[in-house]
């Protein structure tokens, strides 16, 4: 093989001046260019239309981050029909070519690194590290999904049977319409996108409406790096309309979703019931949501568990579907806990993404912060107001860190996802206590548990049902190949992208068997 093995893309370390004044510029330029108009992208041409999605920086309500043009079911039909005529070439071109088109995609995101990132701070309001991790992940998911399909491309092993000569490929499955949501708006639709071509689908790519801008970014590099006209066919519009007129398609070969449970439910079930002249069985990948605690053992360090509750809780103010929205804590440590805890929020700054040095941006638009601080008025009924209790300063959708104690196991707080910066502290008896509260929600996406404990860090490793589980560490931050990340339950297919098994989700395995 000519390329080096994978590894992740390192963090940017912005104690290094160097690093600061580099991103400042990529801020600046990013800047200058905000406003502009995006076409869709249908077969490779530029279509424009008169309806629009204007995208606007949650930090700075009042500043546009650019306009698009919103796709209705005609031009949805039109994408979805250029990429069925594109995988009749596409499947053709070899696994190798395909993987060489994402590591120049790769080499292209990395020379604009903080370019991109400045996108994530002004469309998506994260944090500078947070914005720079996702454009490491986008990067990740490139270099590693390329190596994973020349991997896939060699002839499994089989067993041997005398005068046979048998053989099993994976062969793409056709057109998949991806559906990427606004949190990860680079890494994972990135990680979605670039996935499923590289298998040899074709793709209709419906971006997420808040993040659209830098979509049509990304899309720009794609084909600076050679993919072909019709491969990515990029498609924003109403979900409603265009997204569920894609999904009940007949020419939809697959559905790769991330985002709520409710979509992702509606989802599986139109694309269940098959339409007139389909042919096959749809796939649905889809990647859900979360409630996911993390367990305080009275045999744990207290400050590193503390420090962690607060990054996994208030990262990108608790709007990844990995977020740590329950501590449950042993009773003989839990005011102790609470105590840290409190402090530590007491010290975060929320403000505006672009400046450095804030702990928590804004939420992503203002149903997602009034859906957030309807739960914060359920968690005042429910449990004690600690921290927070509302909205912050600022011309943007910004909310307090906010925590509450003394949870009941069973409240609204502790079992329905909020995707927001609230976090509800709950009490255990005593370590089994805490396992059987972790596992009582609908969900099953991350977990983790602070303990020097030996004997119940291996009973968590057997009972406790999520499907990226962390010891000692946070719950957020999954990095491509090392913790290949998905859920069970209701979060989700346990689809572990990131992971050796993620290509066979968008291919299909053909076994030929020739007798000699
Ligand atoms: N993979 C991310 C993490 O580990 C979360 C992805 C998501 O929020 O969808 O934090």
């Amino acid at each position: 093989m000519g390329v080096i093995p994978f590894r992740n893309e390192p963090f940017t370390d912005f104690s290094q001046e160097g690093n600061r004044t580099a991103f400042e510029k990529a801020l600046k330029k990013v800047e200058s260019q905000l406003g502009q108009e995006y076409p869709l992208i249908i077969g490779g041409e530029e279509v424009r239309t008169d309806k629009k999605i204007t995208s606007i920086n949650p930090s700075n309500m009042d500043q546009v981050i650019g306009t698009v043009s919103k796709a209705d079911q005609d031009l949805a039909e039109r994408a979805i029909q250029s990429a069925a005529e594109t995988f009749e070439t596409w499947k053709r071109v070899s696994p190798h070519a395909r993987a060489r088109i994402l590591y120049k995609a790769a080499a292209i995101l990395r020379r604009k690194k903080h370019e991109f990132s400045a996108w994530l701070v002004y469309e998506a309001g994260k944090s500078w590290p947070e914005a720079d991790a996702d454009t490491a992940e986008a990067i990740d998911f490139m270099e590693y999904y390329g190596r994973e399909m020349v991997r896939l491309a060699e002839a499994t092993e089989l067993t041997r049977l005398p005068g046979e000569d048998n053989e099993q490929y994976y062969i793409p499955l056709g057109v998949g319409i991806v559906i990427p949501p606004w949190n990860f708006p680079l890494a994972i639709m990135v990680g979605m996108t670039t996935s499923s071509v590289v298998a040899g689908n074709t793709v209709v790519l419906k971006p997420a409406s808040n993040t659209t801008v830098i979509a049509a970014q990304f899309v720009k590099i794609l084909h600076e790096a050679g993919l072909p006209k019709g491969v990515v066919n990029y498609l924003p519009g109403p979900g409603g309309e265009v997204g569920e007129y894609l999904v009940k398609h007949p020419l939809a070969r697959y559905i790769a979703f991330t985002g709520s449970r409710e979509v992702g439910l509606r989802i599986n079930e139109l694309a269940a019931k098959p339409a007139p002249g389909q042919k096959w069985i749809k796939r649905v990948i889809a990647e859900m949501g979360g409630k996911n605690s993390i367990i305080v053992d009275k045999e744990a360090d207290l400050d590193e568990a503390a420090a962690n509750i607060v990054k996994s809780a208030y990262g990108f103010s608790g709007q990844k579907c990995s977020a740590c929205s329950r501590a449950i804590v042993h009773t003989d440590v839990y005011d102790e806990m609470l105590e840290k805890v409190t402090e530590l929020i007491k010290q975060m700054k929320v403000g505006e993404a672009k400046t450095l040095g804030i702990d928590l941006g804004p939420v992503t638009d203002e149903s997602s912060m009034n859906k957030i601080l309807d739960y914060i008025e359920t968690g005042k009924k429910e449990g004690r107001l600690v921290a927070g209790g509302g909205k912050a300063e600022g011309n943007g959708y910004f909310i307090q860190p906010t925590l509450f104690a003394d949870v009941d196991p069973k409240a609204r707080i502790a079992q329905e996802e909020i995707f927001g910066p609230v976090l509800a502290f709950i009490k255990a008896r005593d370590f089994d206590h805490a396992l059987e509260i972790a596992n009582n929600t609908e969900y099953g996406l991350t977990g983790a548990v602070f303990s020097r404990n030996r004997a119940n860090l291996e009973k968590a490793r057997e009972e406790y049902h999520v499907g990226n589980l962390y010891f000692n560490r946070k719950g957020t931050g999954a990095l491509v190949g090392a913790h290949p990340f998905g859920g069970f339950n209701m979060s989700g297919t346990d689809t572990k992208a990131g992971g050796p098994e993620y290509l066979l989700l968008l291919t299909q395995a053909k076994l030929v068997s020739e007798s000699l």
